[in-house]
């Protein structure tokens, strides 16, 4: 048996050569790292819940109609994607201020922004993923206008209906970060959604309390990170009733709830 062929190694991913040409598989590690790197760690469990949530997630996105480079969940800790052209910008949305928007405005978190906001960073690990402008993103031709035209339409598509999800379960969506590729299909392209949606990118306050479900807990030291990521796949009905630390097949499951 040969050795399957890795294409990349990210900081909380791996992709391998897909079983076709076109495809990629998609492992999620358990590795953590915050603040470009700087602080590392292991959050075990945590590869198997954000596979599963992005599934989940992705899913949905896929039937209001929103492209994606999903395929499907292989196992635990895989899916299969099709391979796309990265775009070099991290799309960061917001609905409330936090983070980074926070420190750089003096905004305290938590304060509800009038509407959302969209912003960019350049990807590139060793510059710190630096905050850009539309202007950069067009003098650099990093994507065209009208790439980022379908980029910010998807993006507030994808805002609208997480935040209603999230609502839905008790959690109000503070921001998040998506990623998009180019999508090749003979002499045209089209841009899809790519990457992961998970606690790992995305602020996620329980609505009552404001506890965090993310990777804040991680970032800030406040522990109990597993049990976190577990409270929002469970609350997305992504975990059987009962069994604290299992992950059920998303099928079986969905089969025994629709029987
Ligand atoms: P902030 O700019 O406040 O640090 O992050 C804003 C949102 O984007 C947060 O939900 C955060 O998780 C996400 N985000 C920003 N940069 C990254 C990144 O490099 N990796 C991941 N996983 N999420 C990011």
């Amino acid at each position: 048996m040969s050795r399957r062929r890795q294409i990349y190694e990210g900081k909380a991913k791996i992709l391998y050569e897909g079983p076709e040409p076109g495809t990629l598989i998609q492992y999620f590690k358990d590795d953590a790292t915050a603040f470009n790197a700087q602080k590392k760690g292991t959050i075990s469990g945590k590869g198997v819940l954000n596979n599963r949530i992005s599934e989940h997630v992705f899913t949905l996105l896929g039937n209001i109609g929103v492209p994606t480079h999903f395929i499907r969940r292989l196992n635990m800790r895989e899916q299969l994607i099709r391979q796309v052209e990265i775009v070099p910008i991290e799309v960061i949305v917001r609905n409330v201020a936090a983070g980074t928007l926070s420190k750089r405005l003096g905004i305290e978190e938590g304060t509800q922004l009038p509407r959302t906001l969209i912003e960019y960073c350049y990807k590139d690990d060793a510059l710190g993923d630096p905050l850009v402008a539309e202007e950069h993103i067009a003098c650099f031709n990093w994507c065209s206008q009208d790439e980022l035209h379908d980029i910010q339409d998807m993006a507030i598509r994808i805002n609208d209906f997480m935040s209603g999800m999230f609502a839905a379960v008790g959690i109000r969506l503070v921001d998040f970060k998506l990623e998009f590729g180019r999508l090749y299909e003979g002499d045209f392209s089209r841009i899809i959604l790519a990457d992961e949606i998970s606690p790992d990118g995305c602020r996620l306050w329980d609505m009552t309390t404001n506890e965090k479900l993310d990777k804040d807990r991680f970032r800030r030291d406040l522990g109990g990170e597993v049990e976190a990521y577990q409270e929002v796949a469970r609350r997305l009905g992504l975990m059987p009733e009962g069994g604290e630390n299992a992950v059920l097949d998303l099928d079986s499951h969905r089969k025994k709830r629709d029987k």
